[in-house]
């Protein structure tokens, strides 16, 4: 019967139901998950022998960046990222290339083969969002969704500066459906509508040129906005000052903007069972924290700023943050951001792509590679995992590398072994530059994480704080049939042994989705369904008509026509809207 299994006697890690490592079979029907299967379901049912294997569900991507423009323009600008990673077409499988940024078919099977099932795009502009979703739906293999730039939107910093929260909500909610995006995403806000003039903002409580709001209004706006809403995830935050010294300060600040806004999630959907309450609590979820994290005043005296930083979120329960770790080699940095691009291409003389989004956002692109030798680098390493490792609770926490910009994704299972073994975290020390002991703390942390905190932050955590815990990151009654089984023997782990580790998480022995084997042993068995997200949140009719008089009045200001604007269903594979209910 498709997408009915059952795995056998596995050491199963489900952290949203307080599973760990206890030794269960895992029921999957009809590609959701069940308490058991009848007899007769029984016969049909394909087997797994999972006994002394490792268990988790189907591993959760909540910040990657994989398709639309400044992916594509990554593509074009790195023929060279192609020639050395290859993989090649089989029956059911299209050939495909790229390492730090992998043509779109590659993109799905190499997550497959790390056991990830669901992986959501970071940074989705209004204008590029029919091509976002050309390419999300040529991705095999994943779930997905993407969050929308609203940052620098100029009817959103319109709608803020006159505090006008009704239309500003009704705005939202309208892009999002009009995109069919999930979430929001607030890139330098302020900074990338003033870098359209050549200039960025540097503290919060600068105005920015002609719209005169400050980076401090803007947060404070899109986190009441979110919260108004009842979206499915916070708002998503990617601070002012990214890349720069002592940009630390500026990234607690802004954390502690949405201090005062309670998370009100609130959607219409049916959640699996868990133990623990799957919905979200905080009101905002701040990426790539490294990149955020950056203490001293230059590049001469540049240290990790994770301590203080850490400190701060182990005391404030309203914050859930990403890594951004760097697991060196080569990368490609691509952001909404485009004055930190500039900065970058200016200090490694390297290519350098620019785009301006009218009226909305922007963005840049340049390739990168982090060096063990560099010291600000081999800081840059220390500081990810230092992200991970200071913040207590890894319900505050997810890892990532902000793919590419960190490093590729498929770069995963070094940070996973350097998160578990302090070993391995000793032998890179041993061949970094002195400044990664010198400038960070890591040194000095013997924390070394279990199978359970890692399912947390690779799938617990990340689907619930992005709100897909409903059905993704655990396997309670009614989730979605997703499953990674490891090779590996949890009563059996040395994690001085860490090569093993590495070549473990590297190439998952089996990833099931929807109840069905997709990849066995980095073997691609089977191109599954798969569902685009994006939410429908509601507002009084009154106030969208009002605030699409707005939108339609400066439409004149657009080089297109308002009816090329939305995205049409057609452009998503099986279009799933998540509707979200405002608090009336
Ligand atoms: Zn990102």
């Amino acid at each position: 019967m498709a997408g009915t299994i059952v795995i056998k006697n596995g050491y199963v890690y489900d952290p949203l139901n307080e599973v760990n490592g206890e030794q269960q079979d895992i029921f999957i029907k009809d590609g959701v998950v069940v308490s058991e299967l009848s007899a007769a379901d029984m016969k049909d049912a394909k087997i797994i022998d999972a006994t002394g294997k490792t268990v988790m569900p189907g591993g959760v991507d909540s910040h990657t960046h994989i398709a639309g423009a400044k992916v594509n323009t990554g593509r074009m600008m790195r023929p060279e990222d192609s020639y050395k990673t290859t993989r090649t077409k089989t029956a059911i499988t299209h050939s495909g290339s790229g390492e730090t940024v992998p043509s779109v078919y590659m993109e799905g099977y190499e997550y497959s083969k790390l056991g990830y099932t669901t992986a959501f795009e970071a940074a989705v502009p209004p204008m590029e969002a029919r091509h976002t979703h050309e390419e999300m739906r040529s991705i095999p293999m994943l779930d997905m969704g993407g969050y929308l730039v609203l940052g620098n939107n100029w009817f959103m910093m319109r709608y803020l500066k006159e505090g006008d929260m009704d239309k500003a909500a009704a705005y939202v909610a309208w892009m999002m459906k009009t995109h069919k995006t999930y979430g929001i995403k607030c890139v330098n806000p302020g900074g990338v509508e003033n870098w359209g003039w050549g200039e960025n903002v540097s503290s919060l409580d600068e105005q920015n040129i002609h719209f005169e709001i400050s980076s401090r209004e803007i947060i404070d706006g899109l986190t009441e906005v979110n919260e108004m809403l009842g979206m499915p995830m916070s708002m998503h935050l990617h601070a002012n000052n990214l890349g720069h010294p002592g940009n630390y300060k500026t990234t607690k600040d802004s954390l502690g903007i949405s201090s005062k806004t309670k998370a009100k999630q609130n959607m219409s959907v049916n959640w699996a069972e868990t133990k623990i309450d799957a919905s979200r609590d905080q009101s905002v979820y701040l990426t790539h924290m490294m990149f955020n994290a950056f203490a001293g005043t230059s590049w001469r005296d540049f240290e990790s700023g994770v301590k203080p930083l850490a400190d701060y979120i182990n005391n404030a329960d309203h914050v859930v943050i990403d890594s951004g770790c760097v697991p060196f080699g080569e990368a490609t940095c691509m952001t909404g951001d485009g004055p930190s691009i500039h900065d970058l291409s200016v200090l490694t003389g390297g290519k350098w792509s620019n785009t301006d989004v009218e009226l909305e956002c922007g963005s840049g692109v340049c390739p990168f590679t982090y060096l063990k030798s560099n010291p600000v680098h081999s800081t840059q390493w220390a500081m990810g995992l230092e992200c991970l490792l200071l913040i207590d609770d890894p319900w505050k926490t997810i890892m990532t590398t902000d793919s590419p910009n960190g490093g590729p994704f498929t770069k995963y299972p070094l940070v996973m072994s350097w998160l578990m073994s302090e070993k391995f975290r000793e032998q890179t020390f041993s061949e970094c530059h002195k400044w990664a002991n010198d400038r960070s703390t890591l040194g000095g942390v013997d924390r070394e994480m279990s199978l359970y905190d890692l399912a947390i932050l690779t799938r617990a955590n990340t689907a619930k704080t992005i709100g897909m815990a409903h059905r993704k990151g655990s396997f309670g009654i009614g989730a979605d049939g997703d499953v990674t089984i490891y090779d590996i023997d949890p009563t059996k782990i040395d994690t001085r042994e860490y090569s093993d580790l590495i070549n473990k998480f590297s190439t998952a022995e089996y990833t099931i989705k929807g109840g069905e084997v997709v990849c066995h042993d980095g073997e691609i068995t089977m191109i599954p369904d798969k569902r685009t997200y994006y939410t429908d949140a509601s507002v009084p009719d009154a106030n969208e008509k009002e605030m699409l008089k707005d939108v339609q009045e400066w439409f004149r200001y657009y080089s297109h026509g308002f009816n090329h604007y939305p995205t049409p269903e057609k452009y998503l594979v099986n279009p799933t809207a998540i509707k979200a209910n405002m608090e009336q």
